[in-house]
């Protein structure tokens, strides 16, 4: 995961996963020095954007430093206290536990786990946008040629290790907020969780971060949070749930006469397939119904039905949330992928990440991008040519943290 840090993920990315682009980056590195300066800047001026509760002393932190150096089980006393550290170190990347525990510094078993909000994970790249192909990069991790679209080898060199760049665009956005609710709103009809009771963060990158915030389920284990997170996803749900049962044919047949409330995932899925149950019961209507559907389709209602509790479902990753021990991305931090911060989504019809999270500066610096590119933020449209442009700070980060560009000489 790229906006959380499981616990087994104490030392720097030696798999590479959770590595820094700059963790073999030579000490003088152009771009490695002037993001981290950046980085710096904003936090010294816009440090009362982290997100941090009362009880900030009880929380675990952890801190990816623009050397790759990954430092947790790190605690503090009071928000003074972490400002000064940040401002110190100008991590590449800031993350916290939503657990609280009695001794947050102690190793995982020991640390005391007092509980934890749920959270939801739901990432850009699970989706499998179709835009996504049209729009993101390829590095190879050989030769470093950057190529567009979807290849299976670099066309520089031919080597097969090749990383995706994700550049995600404002239809990437429009699908992840189709997610966002579809959970939101599954979460609310069958867990009666309210909705003040749930908050959206943007990641800073290509995806969603939900966060409810509910004392019943602030005490629920691992296994029970698993539990959950199956359930949103529709895992395992049963066919004689919606009244439908195979009979020794092997053929699909309704229930008769079998009363069932129209509620939760049997609700949703029988409004998706358009074959309402009236008065909660399977009857005669919904019998005739049924068949004439099952006959449109050769008898292909499982698959059918599977097909619509996959569209229904939240697009979670279920290891993020039955995880107790992952410390997340802080609200109010930079995402070093994108430069852009972890935002709370107040309203997610109106929120636009590539304006309300971007909060670098706007002076003019000097980079040389490697390829022909369209960047929007901040509301406004860059094309970028190969070579040097002059652009905006927020535009020359986000370029640099995509490696895509590389800054010049500073005057
Ligand atoms: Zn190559
Ligand atoms: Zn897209």
């Amino acid at each position: 995961m790229s906006d959380t840090l499981s616990f087994d993920s104490n030392n720097s990315g030696k798999n590479g996963k959770h590595g820094s682009k700059y963790q073999n980056a030579e000490p003088d590195d152009k771009n490695k020095n002037w993001l981290e300066g950046i980085f710096r800047k904003y936090y010294f001026y816009h440090y009362s954007q982290l997100e941090l509760g009362e009880l900030i002393n009880e929380h675990e932190f952890g801190f990816r430093l623009f050397d790759g150096k990954i430092r947790r089980h790190l605690a503090f006393n009071d928000k003074k206290e972490l400002y000064a550290y940040i401002i110190k170190f100008s991590p590449s990347d800031i993350f916290y536990s939503s657990s609280r525990y009695q001794s947050p510094t102690a190793e995982i078993d020991q640390k005391g786990w007092i509980g934890s909000d749920l959270i939801f994970d739901i990432d850009g790249k699970d989706l499998h946008l179709e835009c996504a192909q049209s729009h993101n990069l390829v590095l190879c991790k050989d030769c470093s040629f950057i190529s567009k679209g979807i290849i299976s080898k670099c066309v520089g060199c031919n080597s097969t290790r090749l990383q995706i760049i994700d550049i995600p665009c404002a239809r990437c956005i429009k699908s992840l907020n189709v997610e966002v609710k579809k959970l939101v709103e599954i979460l609310d009809d069958d867990f009666g969780i309210d909705s003040e009771c749930i908050f959206v963060y943007f990641s800073g990158n290509n995806g969603y971060h939900v966060h409810v915030v509910d004392k019943n389920f602030y005490n629920a284990s691992a296994k029970k949070r698993n539990a959950f997170a199956q359930y949103l996803m529709g895992k395992g749900y049963l066919i004689e749930s919606l009244g439908i049962r195979r009979n020794n044919e092997g053929v699909l047949i309704p229930m008769s006469n079998k009363i069932l409330y129209n509620q939760g995932w049997r609700r949703r899925i029988f409004d998706s397939i358009h074959l309402p149950i009236q008065n909660h019961k399977i009857d005669d209507k919904f019998v005739k119904k049924y068949n004439r559907m099952q006959d449109a389709n050769n008898n292909n209602i499982q698959d059918i039905i599977n097909t619509h509790i996959l569209d229904l479902s939240a697009k979670i990753d279920p290891n993020v949330t039955m995880d107790i021990h992952r410390i997340f991305r802080l609200s109010g931090s930079i995402n070093s992928k994108s430069g852009l911060i972890k935002a709370f989504c107040k309203d997610l019809d109106s929120f636009n990440p590539f304006v309300d999270a971007c909060f670098i500066g706007d002076s003019n610096v000097e980079i040389e991008s490697k390829l022909n590119i369209k960047i929007s933020l901040k509301g406004k449209q860059f094309s970028i040519k190969p070579g040097k442009n002059t652009l905006p700070e927020y535009v020359a980060a986000y370029m640099i943290c995509k490696g895509i560009g590389d800054i010049q000489n500073q005057t």
